[in-house]
């Protein structure tokens, strides 16, 4: 697996089942382990987002109406195009997001692919309560119909991954779509646009490329738009859902995070260090599950630290196409700046120290050591605000009503996770944690049949699994008089 060379990279936009070049501003796409513009993406100006609207409102009565075999079988065929060329699509992401290449086409691409074809078969498989007769000499029965026209607003951290989790749920339920992926990184949904105007009906699918707020703000404004699904910043989700108020359009939110870990005397310590180190610093901690504020059992709190920060400095830090690198840059110098600013600030706090990290390398690209702070308190900044970055953060707890206090005490509600022998205890602190995911003796695995989404800040709505779906559908009571 090689990096792509620059004829690789597709910048036009997909309007109306064409490749048009944007004519707004031009985007500069760089490589985070270079700092190197790698291309130039024209975003879509207002003219071109209205028709990228306009083709999706036209596209949405065929395709709303077509069968769910006939979805089914696109979004199989979008699966086996992204499978034929998954080492080209790793090998773009990585490029463009400073993922490690080998773990991008281990990880991810699988991942990706899988989305789609789970939104194939649960297109078929829509339930509801029976049709009958609930009110006699009337018959009643329930409908999921789409809700129209999708604006799909990605994030940069999964490129790729964000835009199946959005496409196709949308597409499986009848939706048209429009979808602006990152600025910062389009180039993975341009090149699938090219697929995606030979495999489905010209206008069912547009992309739009453009900053949030020139492109994603009317986007999400505009009134043929029936809902807009976000996964973003929580500050980027409360514009979002002030905007579409207007037009009192529904909205998918899935926000930040600041999962907690709960780490128990009992628990097998070898595997939680293992665990922690890949789930606090995948994807260089960019994560919104990332395993980085833990809560570690007094009784073993100085172990843990000691082994935890071991296994932190022991990550490979490197470039995309080195084979043995664990951890890439972050993705621009913007995000390195921030996460410097809390480490800077965590190591002028007397209480707290930094044990290993907190330094940026040196040269090009956007690198940050991967780094742990121990000895947090819960008011400290870097336990209470999410850094997405490298950081984990160490706190010592004394019983696990503490824990689980301290565990939910954060504005973010989306993934946490509880490590202990004693599976009565980890199901007890489970089924009080308000988190929508938790995970027991482990962190960060996904399934496409289970759903994934938060409350409180993180936002609300799920993405995976047959709830998505019922998500990007509205349920409509049909109810016939008889005789
Ligand atoms: P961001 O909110 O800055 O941008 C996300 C997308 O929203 C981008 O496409 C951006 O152009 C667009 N946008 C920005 N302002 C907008 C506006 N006013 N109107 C419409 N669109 C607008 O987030 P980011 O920096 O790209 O991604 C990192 C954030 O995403 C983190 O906070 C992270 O926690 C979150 N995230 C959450 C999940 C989840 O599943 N909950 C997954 C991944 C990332």
């Amino acid at each position: 697996m090689t990096a792509p060379s620059s004829d690789l990279f597709e910048t036009r936009l997909l309007i109306d089942g064409e490749r048009i070049a944007g004519t707004g501003p031009a985007e500069t796409v760089l490589d985070p382990a270079t700092g190197q513009c790698i291309a130039t993406v024209p975003a879509a100006t207002r003219d071109q987002l209205e028709a990228a609207v306009s083709a999706a409102v036209r596209a949405f009565p065929g395709w709303s109406r077509t069968t769910p075999a006939r979805r089914s079988a696109a979004l199989l065929a979008i699966a086996a195009h992204l499978e034929a060329q998954a080492d080209v699509y790793a090998a773009l992401e990585s490029r463009n997001t400073g993922k490690p290449l080998a773990a991008m086409r281990r990880d991810e691409m699988p991942a990706i692919i899988d989305t789609f074809r789970f939104f194939a078969g649960a297109a078929r498989v829509q339930s509801a309560p029976v049709a009958a007769e609930y009110v006699r000499g009337y018959t009643s029965m329930i409908r999921r119909d789409p809700v129209g026209v999708v604006g799909s607003i990605a994030p940069w951290n999964y490129p790729l991954l964000m835009a199946a989790w959005k496409l196709a749920p949308a597409l499986a339920a009848g939706n048209t779509v429009v979808l602006k992926p990152s600025e910062q990184t389009p180039l993975t949904a341009l090149k699938l646009a090219t697929a995606l105007a030979e495999l489905l009906p010209k206008g069912v699918v547009n992309i739009v490329c453009g900053r949030g707020e020139a492109v994603g703000a009317p986007l999400v404004a505009h009134p043929d738009v029936g809902m807009v699904s976000l996964t973003g910043d929580v500050a980027t989700g409360q514009k979002v859902l002030t905007a579409a108020a207007g037009t009192l359009k529904r909205t998918h939110l899935e926000l930040g995070g600041k999962a907690p870990v709960i780490i128990f005397a009992d628990a097998d310590l070898e595997a939680v260090v293992a665990g922690l180190r890949v789930s606090a610093f995948y994807n260089a901690g960019q994560d919104c599950t990332a395993a980085c504020r833990v809560y570690v059992e007094a009784s073993v709190y100085d172990r843990v630290v000691a082994d935890v920060t071991q296994a932190a400095a022991s990550l490979a830090l490197g470039v995309q196409s080195d084979p043995d690198v664990d951890m890439g840059p972050v993705i621009s110098t913007a995000q390195r700046e921030r996460v410097a600013g809390f480490v800077a600030r965590a190591a002028a706090t007397p209480h707290l120290s930094v044990t290993t990290g907190g330094r940026m390398r040196a040269g090009t690209g956007f690198f940050y050591d991967p780094t742990v702070i121990a000895d947090a308190r819960q008011d400290d900044e870097v336990v209470r605000r999410e850094i997405f970055g490298p950081v984990m953060t160490l706190t010592r707890f004394t019983d696990a009503e503490q824990a689980v206090h301290w565990a939910n005490d954060s504005q973010y509600g989306l993934a946490s996770s509880v490590w202990t022998r004693d599976i009565g205890k980890a199901m007890q602190v489970a089924a009080h944690l308000q988190y929508g995911c938790t995970w027991i003796n482990t962190h960060g695995i996904l399934a496409r049949e289970m759903p994934h989404g938060g409350f409180k800040r993180s936002g609300y709505g799920k993405d995976l699994s047959l709830l998505a779906l019922e998500d990007y559908t509205v349920a409509r009571h049909i109810m016939i008089k008889l005789g």
